[in-house]
């Protein structure tokens, strides 16, 4: 179990990046939705003990991640936003070299620990090229290999489908799926179907505050009957902005369709409209 209470941050710009976040999570995919600058990478870091908070405490299972980094790191397999550079080295190199570093010196262990490593990520055939070669979606599944080593209990997985294309992203999110449901995954993104397809457990944060936790299925049933939606004109959605609790307006078929908030059949030609994670995501980060 990871307990995280009352965890704030401002940059020494001013930016207060988190805003006395509490989030308890179990085992399983944990999903951290939120748009861009909402704080996500700063929370993933600060659990991986790479940066500090101002206030709050973390733990998990018993370890005070804030002020036992070390024990933390033993069982932390962490996926950063941006890798940094990609190496003249092949993958099989460095995951030797990462094993090493996480203390698994015998050699036939290691050996077997990183093909086991390099078939699960499906890049056996790849492993002698350099990673400075490799595809964005090659990268991040390198990444998760690298990150499973030592077999962690908690992995973060920093924005990991941002920049795939549709297929890479697939087979990425398969690939997470299949990471132990025993272990503590937290899968921070902006992209709302990531944690539709994997996360059986999230949060919603914006500007470094939780806005909404829970199961995405208890969410999507509180939601139930307060989404409405509506075809109109381009031009009048602004008018709907105004009038209404908007969440979305998007184009289908060259025409748009506007979702509203409201606790209440609002009227006006709206139909009620099956709430999904995305009109709750933009109902909350709007
Ligand atoms: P996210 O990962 O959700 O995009 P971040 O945690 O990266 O959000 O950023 C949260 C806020 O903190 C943003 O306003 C960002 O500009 C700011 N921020 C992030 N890192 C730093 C830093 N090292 N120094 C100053 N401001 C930062």
């Amino acid at each position: 179990m990871l307990q995280i209470s009352n965890l704030s941050k401002t940059y020494p710009n001013g930016v207060q990046a988190l805003k006395d976040v509490t989030l308890n999570i179990s085992n399983g995919m944990f999903g951290l939705l939120g748009p861009n600058g909402a704080g996500k990478s700063t929370l993933m870091r600060t659990i991986a003990t790479l940066q500090d908070a101002d206030s709050g405490s973390i733990t998990f299972n018993g370890i005070d991640i804030l002020t036992q980094k070390q024990e933390l790191r033993k069982t932390l397999g962490y996926l950063p936003q941006e890798f940094g550079v990609y190496p003249k080295v092949s993958a099989e190199e460095m995951l030797h070299y990462i094993a090493r570093l996480k203390g698994i010196t015998n050699d036939n262990e290691r050996k077997e620990l990183v093909k086991a490593l390099l078939e699960q990520v499906n890049l056996y055939n790849h492993r002698t090229k350099y990673l400075a070669g490799y595809s964005g979606g090659m990268k991040q599944r390198f990444g998760i290999a690298q990150a499973l080593i030592g077999n962690p209990a908690l992995i973060i997985v920093d924005e990991p489908t941002a920049g795939l294309d549709p297929a890479e992203r697939l087979r990425f999110n398969n690939l997470l799926s299949e990471i132990g449901e025993n272990i503590v995954v937290i899968l921070s993104t902006h992209i709302v179907d990531d944690v539709n397809e994997l996360c059986n457990d999230m949060a919603i944060i914006a500007g470094g505050k939780v806005v909404q936790r829970g199961n995405p299925e208890a969410l999507l049933n509180s939601f139930e009957n307060r989404i409405w939606s509506k075809r109109v004109a381009k031009d009048e959605v602004a008018s709907y902005q105004k009038d209404y609790k908007l969440v979305l307006s998007k184009l289908s078929g060259g025409k748009m369709v506007v979702h509203v908030y409201n606790e209440t059949d609002p009227g006006n030609g709206f139909a009620p409209e099956k709430a999904t994670l995305e009109d709750i995501y933009f109902a909350n980060i709007v």
